[in-house]
């Protein structure tokens, strides 16, 4: 809850069994557009998420056996308190995770629509009946897991942490989710208030937040937990590769989103003005801070120079500085670590020759929109993910030149083509390396009823509509005999 005289929230603990508990310690959590204190968060232990577990396995049973219909109608009285709650989420995104309010904006609208698609996944098909050589009438049927952990990040804490467990949660499983310690309130006690106020069972979604000095203690506990029966995270490869081994060593399914370097093509057909614009959109929207967002921009040589006037005049008008002025679309990053990585990395870029053709300027945990050429392979910022607000742009020559260049990163979430060609972006999109490519738009795109996953060092598994329910039901292959199995005399 908000208070009213001050936008900082009321913390009011952990969420466990449908009650706000102390943690032993807490942590603070701040504003990054000027390290002021946003809150005091409790500073959770394995012990806590060990509550949290038995909670969640506790509440399993009914929830699990709760009519399809009934669960639906719980998906949208979330949406509907979520949609209520809004305004507040708003301001948490904008505070806590730095975000301009369109951006904020735009995430609100979208999380209740994450719920309602949820909701309808109660109503969709959930097995096939089977052919069998013995007559038997044979079934492939879903199951909900158990308890479910969810591990979510900070960028987009609420369509994240949403998307994290909306489908697990309608398809009958139990939560324990853990939001990211740079957004625990909008990623996660928000929810616990939503879901709280939406009636859900006591135990069946779960909060436990935790410092950055705790996570790799409370991370492991709701990975390895034997209660624990898959994992959902989203977040950094570095931690999607260490949680994924250790969720492959206790055979526990895991459905792992992780980073991206992606490149935006610009054929020699393209509508320019359009592309220019969405240039701008993919490359600094949330300053960059989106996994999807446009980190290359490969530009046919023809066209390179009309491109790059259009794009850079664009570009030159985002404005940079504290999210209380609206007009400053361009926010902080995250948190001083993330804007001293970004800084270093245009930093190797220059000393090593890369042409700052726009900003470059870094203070505070701030970054301008940056636009860099002349980058080459031997950079780190052409291969590492460089989440901020800054864009390569490189020009190519041919069709197979641009594919390669696409390709040439370990990643492979998205990858967008502007072309008045579309067979042609339909030919090339077979061979561009990612889970997600698009035509005439630029990388940022989602809906939560699609695939969506990366392929490579980008993730395993797809969220988003029926696909999420394979990664958060188990099959089983259920068969009735009807006399039609004959056995050996012999037996
Ligand atoms: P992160 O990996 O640092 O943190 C993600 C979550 O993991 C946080 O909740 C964090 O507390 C937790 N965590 C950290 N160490 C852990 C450990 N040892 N055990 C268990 N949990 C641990 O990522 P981030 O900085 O929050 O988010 C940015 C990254 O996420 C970027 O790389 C971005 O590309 C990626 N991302 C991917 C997608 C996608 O859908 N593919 C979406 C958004 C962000």
């Amino acid at each position: 809850m908000l208070d009213s005289a001050t936008t900082s929230p009321t913390i009011r603990g952990m969420f466990i069994g449908g009650a706000w508990v102390p943690a032993a310690r807490t942590f603070d959590d701040l504003n990054p557009s000027d390290n002021s204190l946003y809150a005091r968060i409790p500073d959770g232990s394995p012990a806590d998420v060990r509550r949290a577990i038995e909670a969640a396995a506790a509440a399993f049973p009914a929830w699990a056996e709760t009519p399809f219909h009934v669960r639906s109608h719980h998906m949208l009285k979330i949406a509907d308190v979520w949609e209520k709650r809004a305004p507040d989420f708003v301001a948490a995104a904008v505070q806590e995770g730095g975000g301009w309010f369109g951006k904020g904006m735009f995430e609100a609208g979208y999380v209740s629509e994450v719920f309602r698609s949820a909701a309808a996944m109660c109503y969709h098909a959930i097995g096939e009946v089977l052919p069998s050589e013995h007559g038997k009438f044979s079934t492939a049927t879903r199951w909900p897991l158990g308890v479910v952990s969810v591990i979510s990040p900070w960028n987009m804490p609420g369509i994240l942490t949403a998307r994290g467990f909306a489908t697990a949660l309608a398809v009958g499983n139990t939560i324990v989710l853990k939001p990211s310690e740079d957004t625990p309130y909008s990623g996660g006690l928000f929810f616990a208030e939503v879901l709280e106020e939406a009636g859900i069972p006591a135990g069946v979604f779960n909060v436990v937040t935790c410092s950055r000095e705790s996570v790799a203690a409370v991370g492991d506990e709701m990975i390895e937990n034997p209660t624990v029966k898959a994992i959902s995270f989203t977040g950094s490869t570095a931690v999607g590769r260490h949680i994924a081994a250790k969720a492959g060593a206790h055979l526990k399914k895991a459905c792992v989103e992780l980073g991206g370097k992606d490149s935006l093509i610009i054929l020699e057909d393209a509508d320019l003005e359009h592309a220019a614009k969405a240039a701008n959109f993919g490359s600094f929207m949330h300053q960059g801070q989106v996994c999807m967002s446009t980190e290359k921009i490969l530009v046919h040589e023809k066209v390179y120079a009309p491109f790059m006037q259009k794009f850079l005049a664009r570009a030159a008008k985002l404005k940079t500085g504290h999210t209380n002025d609206k007009s400053n679309v361009i926010g902080p990053l995250v948190n001083t670590r993330q804007a001293l990585r970004v800084k270093a990395l245009i930093d190797d870029a220059v000393a090593q020759g890369a042409t700052v053709e726009l900003g470059g300027k870094c203070w505070d945990n701030f970054v301008e929109p940056t636009v860099l050429t002349n980058v080459t392979p031997s950079m780190n910022i052409w291969h590492d993910e460089t989440f901020g607000p800054v864009v390569i742009v490189q020009a190519f020559r041919s069709e197979d030149e641009a594919i390669a260049l696409n390709n040439d990163t370990e990643y492979g979430l998205t990858a967008a083509i502007m072309t008045a060609d579309e067979p042609r972006a339909l030919r090339m999109a077979g061979r561009l390396e990612t889970g997600m490519v698009h035509v005439n738009c630029q990388n940022i795109n989602d809906e939560p009823h699609v695939p969506f996953g990366g392929v490579k060092a980008s993730g395993v598994g797809r969220y988003g509509g029926r696909w999420s329910l394979d990664a958060f039901t188990e099959l089983r292959w259920i068969t009735l005999d009807r006399g039609g199995r004959h056995f050996p005399p012999v037996f």
